[in-house]
């Protein structure tokens, strides 16, 4: 197996990466258990933040690091929450009070088009000078009430058009083919033998 530590303790989101990697042959790290520190992200775009990530954690480890920043954004509000999606609500970051604040902002809205964002940033090693780089975007409309109880973050309120379903109603195979992450991973699987 070929190690792989994931700049990343969001346990969704491992669980969701690791589905995808591990039949592939790769060994999903967390950098946590290493004892690594989490990168700051001060950043406003999320290849910035991406690869400032992938770059802490192949550095603290040795190791090849995979980090991936994502996030929501909503076209009525000018691509906000953007890349403070996790803390929109302030600190500390919580799933509901996001949410809360979303519906907040948009009340009256009528455009609820919105799209999560993923970008995914593998350093083969801390001065990689060409890091694999891929994105993802997942296209849906902010609902008014929440729907569902799968996922994490915002899936709850974003409605996904192709299936009538939120993604937090969509199992979570179904999911992990259509989002932004999925779609950003197959690209990646796709150039992965350059490792
Ligand atoms: P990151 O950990 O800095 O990439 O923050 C990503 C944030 O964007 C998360 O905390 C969620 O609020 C939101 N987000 C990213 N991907 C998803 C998803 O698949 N579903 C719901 N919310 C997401």
């Amino acid at each position: 197996m070929q190690k792989l530590v994931l700049a990343s303790n969001n346990a969704k989101k491992i669980k969701e990466l690791n589905a995808l990697l591990a039949p592939l042959g790769f060994e999903v790290i967390p950098q946590g258990q290493l004892g690594i520190p989490e990168a700051e992200e001060p950043y406003g775009t999320f290849i910035e933040n991406a690869l400032t990530k992938a770059r802490h954690a192949a550095a603290h480890s040795g190791l090849p690091a995979l980090a991936d920043d994502s996030g929501l954004c909503v076209r009525a509000l000018g691509g906000a929450p953007g890349v403070l999606s996790a803390r929109y609500a302030g600190e500390p970051k919580s799933d509901a009070r996001n949410n809360e604040k979303l519906l907040a902002d948009l009340t009256g809205q009528t455009d609820r088009r919105a799209h999560f964002v993923s970008l995914l940033v593998l350093c083969r090693s801390a001065d990689d000078p060409q890091p694999i780089i891929a994105e993802g975007e997942w296209h849906g409309e902010i609902l008014s009430t929440p729907r569902g109880a799968e996922g994490f973050g915002y899936d709850p309120l974003f409605f996904v058009p192709s299936t009538g379903l939120t993604a937090a109603e969509l199992d979570p195979e179904t999911k992990n083919r259509l989002s932004h992450r999925g779609q950003a991973m197959q690209q990646l699987i796709a150039r992965l033998p350059m490792l």
